[in-house]
């Protein structure tokens, strides 16, 4: 069996080849850090959270390199600041722990490097100074931009046409533009703004730039795979194809292009500027993460998804009578080899859609068998399971959680770990929050001499 995976750029699917299967390199363009994250981005993230568990289980856990970064300097970010009067970094360092409690709510594994973008920006300015030596950037009064005719496969990824790339770069107005097309690498800081001293005065780096350059320190030239929403196509990673090859003689910035579609409300694209979002942090005080992963992997991932609550009972539903099975065998110690059916599918461009259905009649046909047969039938279910990230909850804490939309055991527990910590640093009004939030969800919460313990009303 081989891995195939649809590539934007071929507009095919291509049978996925690393350049090293020693070290895959697979780069996703990660959130960018002032508000929590909504359940289309949680999509995007799930996803490339599948993707990276199968090339784990192909190549080895040890021989992927997945990066996926933290966005933490960004108009976006110095607006809300303003707002709110909070520092940058206090904005950055909230939204980056909180966007690390949902995905691990969710079930995707911790990325193997999570560079952020202030970290990098020495090499930005090198990377600057580079296009400019190459004759590919240019300066103009504090600004400097990408010279777009500079290169000669712009657009090829999105098809993007020349009135969309002067929209698309119309966003970020420089006055100095040699060609409306152009984009910004660097832009000027006013005082009152985060800035960085750099050859062309105080100021900050454009946020494609930031992409190009933490692949460049983190992976290398050209990585295997780079994955993103499909909003992202352009301008974004068409971007970031620029700046890399011409910073490298050419070379690509990637060898694979892989990107979701959106998850819609109703017609309409989740998007925050559009104001219809769903927080995954909301969701995930009602439901536990296993179902909201489980629906958000219910359509394939190219596929447009729309979003109802009755999406995520039907996961919920689905979830419970697997778990129901799986409350008859002892947890595996061993790893049992996932079912060739779900993984074929997976393999398949990770068509999700035919992996549950895989798996669905994988749990019919244990649920015919008796004996030693049935529980091995079961073991191998729970193990194509946990490939796909899930049944991470014992079946007794799964239905622990019991009635539909409360908590699971497993939240209040890290919610209870939220509260001891809140009351040690004497935050009493985060602790009485969190008791009085499980209370209105029928959780009791028990201070005793150990510790808190709690039940359900
Ligand atoms: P952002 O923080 O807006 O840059 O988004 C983070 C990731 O989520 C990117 O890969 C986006 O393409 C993706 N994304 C944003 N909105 C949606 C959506 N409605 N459906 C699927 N993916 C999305
Ligand atoms: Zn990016």
């Amino acid at each position: 069996m081989a891995l195939t995976l649809y590539d934007t750029m071929a507009r095919e699917k291509r049978v996925f080849e690393p350049a090293d299967p020693a070290r895959v390199t697979f780069y996703a363009c990660g959130p960018t850090v002032y508000n929590f994250a909504h359940i289309g981005n949680a999509r995007a993230f799930v996803v490339f959270d599948l993707l990276y568990r199968m090339l784990r289980r192909r190549y080895g856990a040890g021989h992927v390199v997945y990066a996926r970064n933290i966005t933490d300097i960004d108009d976006k970010i110095i607006k809300a600041a303003r707002e709110t009067g909070e520092p940058i970094t206090a904005i950055t360092d909230k939204y980056t722990r909180l966007f690390h409690d949902d995905m691990k709510a969710l079930g995707a594994l911790s990325p193997v490097i999570e560079p952020t973008a202030t970290g990098h920006i020495e090499q930005m300015i090198a990377m600057i100074e580079t296009l400019i030596s190459k004759g590919a950037a240019y300066e103009g009064d504090g600004h400097v931009l990408f010279a777009v005719d500079n290169y000669a496969g712009y657009g090829k990824l999105s098809g993007a046409q020349r009135d969309e790339m002067i929209a698309g770069a119309r966003v970020e107005v420089a006055p100095y533009k040699k060609d409306a097309a152009d984009f910004v690498l660097w832009k000027p800081s006013k005082d009152d703004e985060p800035g960085w001293a750099s050859p062309w005065g105080r100021g900050r780096p454009g946020w494609h730039l930031e992409c190009s350059v933490m692949i460049e320190s983190e992976l290398g030239r050209t990585i295997d795979i780079h994955g993103g929403g499909q909003d992202l196509r352009f301008p974004h990673h068409e971007n970031e194809i620029a700046q890399s090859a011409c910073a490298h003689d050419g070379a690509p910035l990637a060898r694979y292009w892989v990107h979701n579609g959106f998850l819609r409300m109703g017609t309409d694209k989740m998007s925050k500027s559009l104001g219809n979002v769903v927080l995954a942090h909301d969701l995930l005080a009602d439901w536990p993460g296993e179902a909201i992963r489980w629906a958000l992997l219910s359509a394939h991932y190219r596929q447009p998804l729309e979003w109802t609550d009755d999406v995520l009972r039907q996961a919920k539903r689905q979830l419970d009578r697997f778990y129901r099975l799986l409350e008859e065998v002892e947890p595996a110690d061993g790893q049992e080899a996932a079912p060739d059916s779900v993984v074929a599918a997976l393999e398949d461009d990770l068509n999700t859609p035919e992996a549950f259905a895989a798996l669905h009649a994988l749990r019919d046909s244990a649920s015919q068998m008796t004996g030693e047969a049935r529980a091995e039938a079961i073991r191998r279910l729970a193990s194509a399971g946990r490939l796909m990230g899930f049944f991470n909850t014992s079946p007794q804490d799964w239905f622990k959680g019991a009635a539909d939309g409360g908590p699971s055991a497993e939240e209040i527990d890290a919610l209870l770990v939220e509260r001891a910590e809140a009351r040690a640093a004497k935050d009493f009004a985060k602790s009485d929050q969190i008791r009085d939030d499980l209370a209105a969800q029928g959780v009791t919460i028990e201070d005793g001499p150990d510790g808190a313990t709690w039940r359900r009303s």
